[in-house]
């Protein structure tokens, strides 16, 4: 009989070896999303992107598919920590965090840090590299900052000429406060006065009249719009106003939204900014009821108008969305299920050759060895051209 060392022992091989086996098949996964996104299969299922795909269909959280989705992506640019990633040498945590840094840094050198540390080690380097860029930023905005100029003089025309130098943000505002005085030029208002104390934040000069829509979008403009109004029944929080109207009463767009409570499209969680679409078009001849509406978020009203996709009631109460080809979209994400036999077989079946074992996902490091911090985030700021990267050992 086992004594309780050698059981524990065991287990412990046990978890190790299977933690190799998920990031092998956590490589294969991030591999198919990579490939999915890069030919956009979400999207002729109306979705925003890769992850919502992803959140609906594989019950992924939003953070974590977009995360997914982005380290994919980084993946496809790190040759070499990508082979060993899908032998299942390094861990998802790691790739994770030294895909955050890949574009600046040496990819040799990423590798073995990754190879030789612990998932603390490589977060904590990634940290460390992270608040020194951000200190560096500090400095230059400062030298930015303390480098501004401001000069102006008036020529023989009488022109006002102007000179300087600004860090972007606040080039930005000076550059809005001006614009915003050759408008009122152009409007006869030239002697209004025009300080920077005057520009709404976040604001751009406005053009009054805007450029021509096509007459699907103002069809989507139209169905959701405060234009008209209707007189509501004191008694009563109207159902249906028919024809009367094509835009929605208050009380109608509490019971629309208490209904369908967000967006109905299918798989979009969507609760905030949503429209009321009118299922038959009001132009079309359709009614401002409740059951002529839907709640649509923005971007799904712009799909259904102008994408080509489309919405429509069956008899039965069901609504039914298409997408551009007049196929269906699937109301459900149904997950498939798998039986233990079938998980050890497809184990087997995937990476059985690949010599997998207890040891594979070990950190080459031993408790004795300490990082030099200071020298390996210092060593990722110069990003070695000559390949000597793959000499340089931060640990003593
Ligand atoms: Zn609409
Ligand atoms: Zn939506």
């Amino acid at each position: 009989m086992p004594c309780k060392q050698e059981v524990a022992e065991h287990l412990g091989a046990k978890i190790s070896e299977l933690c190799s086996y998920i990031y092998a098949a956590e490589h294969r996964l991030l591999t198919l999303i990579r490939e999915f996104d890069e030919q956009e299969g979400w999207a002729h299922l109306g979705f925003h992107s890769c992850a919502y795909w992803l959140n609906f269909k594989c019950g992924i959280d939003m953070n974590t598919a977009r995360e997914r989705v982005r380290v994919a992506h980084a993946l496809g640019r790190l040759p070499k920590i990508d082979a060993r990633f899908a032998k299942g040498a390094i861990s998802y945590s790691k790739v994770r965090a030294v895909t955050r840094i890949a574009a600046e840094a040496d990819e040799d050198y990423l590798l073995k840090i990754a190879k030789h540390g612990t998932a603390h080690h490589v977060e904590k380097l990634v940290r460390l590299y992270r608040r020194a860029e951000r200190l560096q930023d500090t400095e230059a905005a400062k030298e930015r900052h303390d480098n501004r100029q401001l000069s102006h003089h008036y020529d023989e025309n009488g022109c006002l000429v102007i000179k300087g130098r600004f860090p972007a943000g606040q080039g930005k505002l000076i550059v809005k406060a001006l614009e915003m005085a050759m408008e009122k030029q152009y409007s006869g208002d030239a002697d209004a006065d025009v300080s920077a104390d005057h520009v709404p934040s976040g604001q751009t000069p406005h053009i009054e009249n805007g450029p021509n829509v096509s007459a699907e979008t103002s069809r989507r403009i139209a169905c959701d719009s405060s234009v008209l109004r209707i007189d509501e029944d004191k008694n009563g929080e109207p159902l249906a106003i028919g024809r009367k109207s094509r835009s929605i009463p208050p009380a109608m767009r509490r019971a629309l939204r208490m209904r369908d409570k967000g967006c109905r499209f299918p798989g979009c969680t969507n609760d905030k900014f949503v429209d009321g679409h009118h299922i038959e078009h009001w132009a079309d001849g359709g009614e401002t009821s409740l059951d002529n509406l839907v709640l649509l978020c923005r971007r799904h009203h712009h799909l259904v108008h102008e994408g080509g996709f489309s919405c429509d009631k069956m008899a039965s109460g069901e609504l039914i969305f298409r997408n551009q080809r007049n196929t269906p979209l699937p109301h459900w994400s149904l997950l498939p299920t798998v039986g233990d036999d079938d998980i050890n077989n497809w184990l087997e079946r995937e990476f059985f050759d690949r010599g997998i074992n207890a040891e594979t996902c070990r950190s080459q490091w031993y408790a004795g060895e300490r990082m030099d911090w200071n020298l390996a985030v210092g060593h990722l700021f110069t990003k070695s051209a000559s390949g000597a990267s793959a000499d340089y050992v931060p640990w003593g």
